[in-house]
């Protein structure tokens, strides 16, 4: 059974739980992670035996060359998408259909409400985002071919950082060597931030110099095709703050040891709470302003948080960032982000690039 086959059954095993004949999927990157097929504006009808992706005569070639063993019902000019699922439904005597109430407008569930009339529609929520959650051995590999691209991209970037170079240049050169390198790209637009605006933890690139402050923050990752990477380093590019230095330890001691304490069974907020408690002693608990981490996949920010009241218990084949950080406002910040998988026994970083104290200095 192919991986995606296997997806569709768990899925299927989820929503007969919940009472359901059929689970309509119109979250396109859950389409795609039940098929492989990576169009938009197509809809999956998962059936209790069987399914079918709905499409458009646009995709008739991509979903031949991505899912080929996929029934598909491609909709002729004319037919309406809520038509055409009524029609299947109907014929497969759905009486009780699941629809994703996290990604349905209102509009488009009282245009399937009134075309299945005999059918009850139930919203349910996150039931194939639970199954995203936790990676099968192709994902993992994926998102490792991601994280080479990012690696070897930043390595480039790394060798050749000059001071007359802007923020919008670096990011601009991170994305062409990663696509140079084979990845699609960027996998969100990169964060190049020099000195004071490190603080500003989604800070956008601008046409500030990197020689216009002695350190940089850069935060990027790339999208190798469906997955994706996340990762945060500073460089110091010039003369050495001490104050960055002494920053710069305690945002990697407290990422050193989260990572050290991850291992299934652990809760997400207990990992979050080891970088918190080590940030907070350093006397910088007020400069840590967000969550230690996220899931990464076929989004770049997906479940599980790794944050205060996040109660879900970490489990083998989970893919977290770990990322603390310390702001500073008017003065820069400080994070250090790795992408980490969850194993049996404890954890594997995932990532590469040096990050202790003296790899961070290029000047
Ligand atoms: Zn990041
Ligand atoms: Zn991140």
């Amino acid at each position: 059974m192919s991986q995606h086959a296997a997806r569709r059954d768990k899925l299927r095993r989820s929503f007969r739980k919940l009472g359901l004949d059929a689970l309509l999927v119109t979250n396109f990157t859950n389409v795609t992670y039940l098929t492989g097929f990576t169009g938009d504006d197509s809809y999956l009808l998962v059936l209790s035996k069987g399914e079918v992706l709905v499409s458009d005569p646009r995709y008739t070639t991509q979903l031949e060359e991505e899912c080929p063993a996929m029934e598909a019902s491609i909709r002729p000019p004319g037919t309406g998408m809520v038509e055409r699922i009524a029609d299947i439904a109907t014929r497969a005597k759905v009486g009780k259909l699941g629809i994703e109430g996290a990604s349905m407008t209102v509009a488009l569930r009282d245009e399937i409400a009134a075309a299945l009339p005999k059918a009850e529609l139930q919203s349910t929520t996150e039931l194939v985002e639970d199954l995203r959650i936790v990676k099968d051995k192709d994902e993992v590999a994926e998102i490792r071919r991601a994280v080479w691209y990012a690696e070897r991209a930043f390595g480039v970037l790394k060798a050749s950082l000059r001071e007359e170079r802007t923020e919008k240049e670096v990011a601009d050169e991170l994305e062409n060597n990663i696509r140079l390198f084979g990845g699609k790209g960027c996998s969100f637009p990169s964060i190049v931030a020099v000195g004071p605006r490190a603080a500003l933890p989604h800070a956008r690139p601008t046409d500030q110099l990197i020689g216009a402050a002695p350190f940089v923050l850069v935060d990027w990752g790339a999208n190798g095709g469906l997955y994706m990477s996340d990762l945060t380093r500073v460089l110091v590019t010039g003369k050495i703050p001490p104050k960055l230095e002494r920053i710069y330890r305690v945002v990697l001691s407290a990422q050193e040891q989260a990572i050290a304490a991850i291992r299934p069974g652990l809760t997400c907020h207990e990992v979050d709470e080891v970088a918190r408690k080590l940030i907070a002693k350093a006397g910088f608990g007020k400069n840590f302003g967000h969550g230690l981490g996220h899931g990464i996949g076929l989004e770049i920010h997906e479940a599980p948080r790794l944050a205060a009241k996040a109660h879900r218990k970490l489990e083998p084949g989970m893919v977290v960032t770990v990322e603390p950080g310390i702001y500073l406002p008017g003065w820069g910040g400080v994070r250090i982000e790795d992408d980490v998988l969850v194993t049996k026994s404890g954890c594997e970083v995932l990532t590469t690039v040096g990050k202790q104290w003296e790899d961070a200095i290029i000047a």
